[in-house]
Formats: C-alpha cells, sequence, structure tokens
C-alpha cells in the first residue's frame, strides 16, 4: 500500500529529514486541513529536497500526478525541469522543491487567494526552517501569492527581487514552456544565473561564511 505500480513511494511520512524541527513541520502539515481543498484531493503534498543547500524552488501546487505520488513535480512539468536541472548541472536533491499550495485544486484550477494565505504558514515555516539564500518563482503564481500580487511574470521574470535577506528570481513555469516552447530560451538565462548562485552559495559554504 505504500508503493504504486511503478515502485514509487506513495505515502510522504516514510520519508525522515535529519532535522526534527523539519519532520514536526512535514508531519503536521500532512494533517492539515486548514482549507476545503483537502477535501478533494487524494493527499497533502508537502516540499522535498535539500534542508542546507540554501535554494529553494517555489511552484504553484500539486497536479494529478503528484497527489497520487505525494511528491512534488513529479508529472510532465517535473520531468521538464529536471531536464533544465541537468543541462545546467544541477542535482535536483541538492536543491529544495516547494510549492504555493500542498494540495490539488480540483481540475488543477490556480488557487484562490484564501486557499493561498490558509496555506501560507506551511510555505513560512519552510522558508524559516530552510533560511534558503535563493528563491526561484516558478510561473505566475508562485510570484504573485509570495512576493507581490502586482507582479507580472512576462515583466519581472529574470530579474533578481531582493526582499530582506532573500534573493528571489522569478521565472516562468515549466508547465508554460511546455505550451510556450519559445520560451524556452529566457528560462535558459534565467537558469544561467540560478546555476551561478547556486556556485557562489556552494563557494560561501565551503569558505565557512554560510
Ligand atoms: N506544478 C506545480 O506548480 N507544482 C507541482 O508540484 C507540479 C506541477
Amino acid at each position: 500500500m505504500f508503493f504504486d505500480e511503478n515502485g514509487n513511494i506513495t505515502i510522504q511520512k516514510l520519508i525522515q529529514y535529519p532535522n526534527d524541527d523539519y519532520n514536526k513541520l512535514r508531519k503536521e502539515a500532512l494533517k492539515c486541513e486548514r482549507c476545503k481543498l483537502r477535501q478533494s484531493c487524494k493527499q497533502v503534498v508537502m516540499g522535498e529536497g535539500s534542508l542546507e543547500n540554501k535554494i529553494m524552488f517555489i511552484g504553484e501546487g500539486p497536479g494529478a500526478n503528484e497527489d497520487k505520488l505525494g511528491r512534488p513535480f513529479v508529472g510532465k512539468a517535473g520531468k521538464l525541469l529536471n531536464k533544465i536541472f541537468d543541462v545546467v548541472n544541477i542535482e535536483r536533491k541538492d536543491v529544495y522543491i516547494t510549492n504555493i499550495i500542498k494540495c490539488r485544486p480540483p481540475n488543477n484550477r490556480t488557487p484562490s487567494i484564501s486557499e493561498a494565505k490558509a496555506c501560507m504558514p506551511i510555505l513560512k515555516s519552510e522558508i524559516e526552517l530552510l533560511d534558503p539564500k535563493v528563491i526561484i518563482t516558478l510561473g505566475s503564481t508562485a510570484l504573485k501569492y509570495l512576493v507581490d500580487r502586482e507582479m507580472a511574470i512576462t515583466r519581472n521574470r529574470g530579474e533578481w527581487i531582493e526582499r530582506g535577506k532573500y534573493y528571489i528570481l522569478p521565472t516562468f513555469h515549466p508547465a508554460y514552456l511546455l505550451r510556450n516552447p519559445n520560451a524556452k530560451k529566457s528560462v535558459w538565462r534565467d537558469f544561467k544565473l540560478i546555476s551561478k548562485a547556486v556556485e557562489r552559495i556552494n563557494e560561501l559554504k565551503n569558505n565557512g561564511k554560510l
């Protein structure tokens, strides 16, 4: 019952991270019923990945595959994201990937403001616990709900935004790239910036400055 037909783990509580506060947050999040989305989805999909590497990717919310497997970005958009990581030499396991909302909305509709607000304490805690230097928002929903409702992905994409101690880079969502392959060029530029930021973070870590 913990595995689907492909041998993937379907229940997230099996994963243990070497950080008690994070495990506590994860356990609480998996029980969340703060909004109605939990009534129509199969399970809460928490973020996953490295808690130490100070780089966080934030998408919109789980789709059908994520809802089934209990992991973020494991469907078509996730496969494209994995390919992009490969090209820029980022290992998926070395970054943390999460979403604005943790429960799949019916028919994958955009989450409402009240749903995003209800879910925000989980994302806020993920950010506080991981203390990322760099946050990449994937797509319009993540940009608007995390940074500013007045921002527009087409206008703000590819430029660093400084918010307190966080550097945020908005880029297109991989699902958008699947529909608009012409946008890939811009995303390569963005991922080059991201890959440089990762190098810089690693340098600082290796020099004991982070
Ligand atoms: N799209 C998202 O925004 N997040 C996922 O986890 C999957 C698809």
